[in-house]
This record gives structure tokens, C-alpha cells and sequence, in this order.
């Protein structure tokens, strides 16, 4: 049975956030680091990262949302898959994600003939990407962490990659993983006061009936996005999804 997130009571997912990241900030950074050396990963600027036909949204942190709002406003979008819906009919989610081209393989945004336009200033995950560090299930269900995503898709593997420099990705993805788990728990804590305060609750028959609307009729949504400790509002149309 497929139990929705947004059916679990938020306390109960406050506490289960609050223990991902005590698991994560005991990993040990040198274990990562080794797995990032045996994998050895390089870059051959294929591009295929940088759509959402590989590698879904590109989402960001809320430093990362605020270096977006100064470089170009029109590349943010609220991150897909609200987790809430009150009675109003009002959408919320946690934090920002990169807009895509519309073109068949949902480009990213800042991609230009193959090339990132902000490579120097490119976010948390871009940084860090092809590694992460998350708990998940494999296909027998056993939960254990992942540490590097698209294995044998794309890249070259199996280079030497110095000691500092794995380190210092180990470093960097445990920070980035980190900093996206305290953002999750934010958001939740938030809500869980916001909806107390406000008389609202999560309606999953209104969050669906919304959602159909949406894809099938056009209907606008409001999204409450929580970013840098508070919500701010969108009006999403169907037009706006690449
Ligand atoms: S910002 Fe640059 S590195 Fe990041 S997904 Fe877009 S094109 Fe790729």
C-alpha cells in the first residue's frame, strides 16, 4: 500500500526529518570520500545532467533561489509536488526549482548550446552533482544510503581524482544534503504553526481535485513557496510549465 507523505501526520514527519539528519551528519565524510574515489567520476560535458528528461527538476537551496532572484527572476519556479492543499484550495511547498526550456527534454534554463550560461556561479546541486548522499530502498525494499546518482549514464568513470579534491566533494554534498534536510524541516515546523494559527488543514480530495484541474482544464493554482523562513505567493498557469 503507497501511503502519501502528505496524508502522515507533521509531527510525525518533523521527528522522522529531524532523525534523517542526525543519521546524515553521522556518516562518516571519509567513507564518502572513498566511495567518490572508487567511482572516479569525470565530466564529458554531454549536457545530459542539465535536463529534466535525465535528471527531474533542479532544485534549490534557498541561498541558491536568492542567487537566481539577482541573476534572472523569470528562471525560478516553485518546486514541483506541493506537499500540502488547506480547505482554500491554497498550495504550499518547500522551496524553489530551476525553470526548463520547452523544448522535448526539458533543457535547463540556463543551458545555452551545451554550455551552462552561470557556470561559475552554478547552484549547491550542480556543484555536487553526480554524488549525494540519501537513504532510500532498493529494489528489495532494504533502505541503505546512495551516494552517486546516474551511475554509468553519463561521464567517464574509474579517473584518479586527488585525495583533497574528494574530500573536499565529500565535504561539500554532506553540507549541500544537510542544508536541504534543515530546509525540509523548516518548512514543516512552519506549517505545522501556520496551520494551527490560521484554522487550516492539509484536504488531499481538494489537493487532487485542484491538481486535475490544473493539467486538464488550465485552472490557475495559487502556491504559497516557503523560502528564507516565510511564504510568498505565485499564481501558477498551466502556461508556465515548460
Ligand atoms: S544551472 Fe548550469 S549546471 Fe545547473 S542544471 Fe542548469 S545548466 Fe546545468
Amino acid at each position: 500500500m503507497v501511503i502519501l507523505v502528505s496524508l502522515i501526520p507533521i509531527p510525525l514527519r518533523i521527528t522522522a526529518a529531524s532523525q534523517e539528519i542526525d543519521e546524515l551528519v553521522a556518516y562518516p565524510q571519509e567513507d564518502l570520500a572513498s566511495v567518490i574515489k572508487e567511482v572516479g567520476f569525470s565530466c564529458t560535458l554531454c549536457g545530459k545532467c542539465c535536463t529534466r528528461a535525465f535528471n527531474g527538476h533542479v532544485f534549490l537551496l534557498d541561498k541558491d533561489a536568492a542567487a537566481v532572484k539577482e541573476i534572472d527572476p523569470n528562471a525560478l519556479e516553485p518546486a514541483p509536488f506541493p506537499e500540502f492543499c488547506d480547505q482554500n484550495g491554497v498550495f504550499y511547498v518547500s522551496g524553489y526549482a530551476l525553470k526548463a526550456q520547452e523544448d522535448d527534454l526539458g533543457t535547463c534554463y540556463f543551458l545555452k548550446n551545451g554550455r551552462c550560461k552561470v557556470y561559475d556561479r552554478r547552484f549547491s546541486i550542480c556543484r555536487i552533482y553526480p554524488y549525494m548522499l540519501h537513504r532510500e530502498p532498493d529494489e528489495h525494499g532494504k533502505v541503505d544510503w546512495r551516494q552517486v546518482s546516474g551511475l554509468g549514464e553519463h561521464g567517464e568513470y574509474e579517473k584518479e581524482i586527488p585525495d583533497d579534491e574528494t574530500a573536499a566533494i565529500a565535504a561539500e554534498t554532506k553540507e549541500y544534503e544537510e542544508a536541504y534536510l534543515r530546509q525540509e524541516l523548516a518548512f514543516l515546523r512552519f506549517m505545522k504553526d501556520h496551520f494551527a494559527k490560521n484554522n487550516l488543514r492539509h484536504v488531499q480530495k481538494i489537493y487532487d481535485d485542484r491538481l486535475r484541474a490544473f493539467h486538464k482544464k488550465g485552472t490557475a493554482l495559487t502556491v504559497e513557496v516557503f523560502c528564507d523562513g516565510k511564504l510568498e505567493e505565485h499564481r501558477m498557469k498551466r502556461d508556465d510549465l515548460a
